[in-house]
């Protein structure tokens, strides 16, 4: 009776274990490995010569500010780290800064949809379904939790 208790925290480790166990560098995986690794590093490539492209967001030395329209003035280059799926890229971006209500603005972050959060695209949607994913699991405990 002892033993069936311990069944499933067993085949819980033997699966991890299968997955961290694997052969790694060689023959097919380690082929496959090789693969994704190159596939890795030109995504990354691509992302960064992509968001080159946009110049940091500069438009000029003066632009509207978004919270009270007044003219806010160019005040430099920022950088931040933005983590995505296989790996983090340095952005640097003009930013702005507004004399009346001192609201500083990244045109950059608004042109590619940037929020706060280091974590952006696939990898931050994929965080957050994962925590819906927890709170559903979690909150389907509670009936057992208040049955016992
Ligand atoms: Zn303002």
């Amino acid at each position: 009776m002892a033993r069936t208790k311990k069944v499933l925290p067993e085949g819980v480790k033997v699966m991890f274990e299968a997955v961290t166990g694997r052969p790694r560098g060689q023959g097919i995986f380690g082929i496959e490995d090789e693969g994704d690794e190159v596939a890795r590093q030109a995504k990354l490539q691509r992302m960064a010569e992509r968001i080159g492209e946009y110049d940091r967001g500069y438009e000029g030395n003066r632009r509207r500010c978004p919270q009270c329209g007044q003219w806010q003035q160019y005040k430099g280059d920022a950088s931040r780290e933005v983590v995505v799926e296989g790996g983090t890229l340095t952005v640097v971006r003009a930013y702005y800064v507004c004399p009346r209500c001192h609201t500083a603005s990244y045109p950059l972050d608004e042109q590619l949809g940037l929020g706060e959060e280091h974590e952006q695209g696939r990898l931050r949607e994929k965080l957050a379904l994962v925590a819906v994913l927890v709170v559903s699991s979690s909150a389907a405990r509670v009936p057992n939790a208040v049955g016992q």
